[in-house]
């Protein structure tokens, strides 16, 4: 089946903000509709590490968030709390950095709440049917909300190629411990030929799982496989090897999804804003410069679909020159390969489509 994906471009005026074409999709995807009275409503975000600068802003929530008051229910704005131990590994320190990076009550009109209670491990197991995966550790007050509303930063990923809807649920709705199972087979490796034993890793890796001796070295058994490591290196010595777990990190991220739509299947609403769309996640402190221009918000209600549907977006988009782009610049080309060569995006769309999660067949209309 075709999938309808929504599109507004990122162009506005005076007469068209962008909030007004936000408030176009709203009503597209009739949020109100979905909406009962009372209606316990996540509105999943990523609230940005510390130092970084692309993270989406808080004010993109405030119209879905007066939606749904407009529509009787109860929303309130949401994620997990990381793998690793930095500014957001417990709720303390999360809603802390979520003040810091402007996310509070009083600018979003709603409450915060980290999903997965203080220390990450206020969860449910879901049970799924994926072919790695029989159930899913998510964030208890995802689980337990009546509706959700993900509003997903599309941007490059160092090690799924890019971050989106499917990320954005499934790793970032996920408990800690589901959030290790999906990355307990991605251990990077250092090339040593190009060490120079700087530190930089050691001091940026969350797991202690770096030493050096003349070289830096990574012990695989104790690396959480958060990738960390990956963008700190000044030499970039620090590589994913492919083999097949990198391809089952794509995979089980695409199960854990399922897990996270469970019981919401019509009741869970997708926005991507395409725009900012920086090389690596959100999840590090500092944001490099955009690799395209600013090409619009996509919505939905398939995570496939609408993945697929930005991808495509921004590949078709002109690369901007002295970026992390290395290649792939013109039209067509691959961004997410012209930053990381070695990453096979499409497994996440592939997989998801094979477990019933969408489907990568979409028709764009734009509003
Ligand atoms: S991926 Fe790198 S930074 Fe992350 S835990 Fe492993 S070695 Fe440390
Ligand atoms: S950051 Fe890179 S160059 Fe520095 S010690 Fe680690 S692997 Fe070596």
């Amino acid at each position: 089946m075709t999938e309808k994906i929504y599109f507004a471009d990122a162009r506005a005026d005076h007469k068209t903000t962008l909030f007004a074409k936000i408030n176009m999709l709203i009503e597209k995807m009739d949020v109100a509709g979905m909406i009962s009275n009372k209606a316990l409503t996540a509105i999943k975000v990523h609230f940005g590490e510390r130092g970084n600068t692309a993270f989406l802003r808080p004010t993109y929530c405030r119209p879905f968030i007066d939606a749904v008051k407009g529509a009787g229910g109860l929303p309130f704005v949401t994620d997990c709390n990381t793998l690793y131990v930095g500014a957001r590994g417990e709720s303390v320190s999360h809603l802390m950095c979520a003040y810091d990076n402007g996310f509070t009550p009083g600018a979003l009109g709603a409450p915060i709440i980290i999903a997965d209670g203080i220390r990450g491990d206020s969860v449910v197991n879901v049970p799924i049917e994926g072919e790695i995966f029989k159930s899913a550790v998510i964030g208890a007050d995802i689980v337990k909300a009546d509706a959700l509303i993900a509003l997903t930063h599309f941007k490059g990923h160092e090690l799924s190629g890019f971050g989106g809807a499917i990320k954005n649920l499934g790793m970032g709705c996920a408990g800690r411990e589901g959030k290790h199972a999906q990355h307990s087979d991605v251990a990077p490796k250092v090339k040593q030929k190009y060490c120079t034993a700087c530190g930089s890793c050691v001091e940026n890796c969350p797991a202690n799982a770096i030493t050096i001796d003349d070289k830096a070295f990574i012990d695989s058994e104790v690396c959480i496989g958060c990738g960390q490591c990956i963008l700190s290196c000044p030499t970039g010595s620090i590589k994913i090897i492919w083999n097949p777990s990198y391809e089952d990190f794509q995979k089980k991220m695409a199960e854990y999804t399922l897990g996270v739509l469970k019981g919401k299947e019509n009741k869970t609403i997708l926005f991507n804003f395409i725009i900012d769309v920086t090389p690596a996640c959100d999840c590090y402190p500092f944001s490099d410069a955009p690799i395209v221009g600013d090409i619009g918000i996509v919505c939905g209600t398939d995570p496939v679909a609408i993945d697929q549907a930005s991808a495509d977006l921004v590949n078709e988009a002109r690369g901007i020159d002295g970026t992390a782009l290395k290649e792939n610049h013109e039209p067509g080309g691959d961004k997410f390969r012209g930053v990381y060569p070695y990453v096979d995006w499409t497994f996440q769309l592939s997989h998801g489509e094979k477990v019933g999660l969408g489907t990568r067949d979409y028709n764009l209309i734009k509003v």
